[in-house]
């Protein structure tokens, strides 16, 4: 696994530079922009500072290849899972407002079925398990998707149509741990 740090500047609009209450969660999500790279990702997270594409980041992209960037610390906010209103789970676990103490990584994918190729998967299984480590995260309770904390977003498309691959996940980030 090798991570890239590559943050993007302090701004309003994706590295807001607010501390996380604490880190409680992983969030996965796809980038639902089939064949762009991670450093694409990095770089509209980076573009958003001008305001002209709303809010939005994450603290991690992991490429089709498997490289990854971290785009903000991790101990500071991203703009990867705010919504108008949660789903009961992630309000019990995450309380109002789950950008607060989640940690949000992003998947590149190949096509708009939103599978992702072995690299991105095991190098973020490798990620997460890193992150389980460092912050004492149980990979069956706290890994978790974007669709589960707000409802109606499908994101990642994948997980949630093969939930299988989803378990899966988490099984293999228990296996290293
Ligand atoms: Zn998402």
């Amino acid at each position: 696994m090798t991570i890239t740090e590559m943050l993007i500047p302090v701004n309003e609009y994706s590295r807001p530079a607010k501390s996380l209450k604490n880190i409680s969660g992983i969030v996965l999500h796809w980038v639902a922009n089939p064949k762009s790279s991670a450093l694409a990702n990095r770089n509209f997270f980076e573009t958003k500072q001008y305001g002209q594409h709303g809010y939005g980041s994450a603290h991690y992209v992991v490429d089709m290849s498997g490289s990854i960037i971290q785009c903000i610390p991790d101990k500071e906010m991203a703009y990867h899972c705010g919504s108008k209103s949660y789903t009961e789970y992630a309000y019990k676990k995450y309380g109002s407002y789950p950008n607060n103490c989640t940690i949000g990584i992003e998947l590149c994918h190949p096509d708009w079925e939103g599978s992702f190729t072995d690299e991105t998967f095991t190098a973020a299984v490798e990620l997460s398990a890193e992150l389980c480590r460092k912050y004492m995260l149980n990979p069956y309770a706290d890994i978790t998707t974007h669709r589960n904390i707000v409802g109606w977003k499908s994101c990642p498309k994948w997980f949630g149509s093969h939930p299988e691959d989803f378990q899966l996940f988490q099984l293999e980030v228990a296996d290293i741990l």
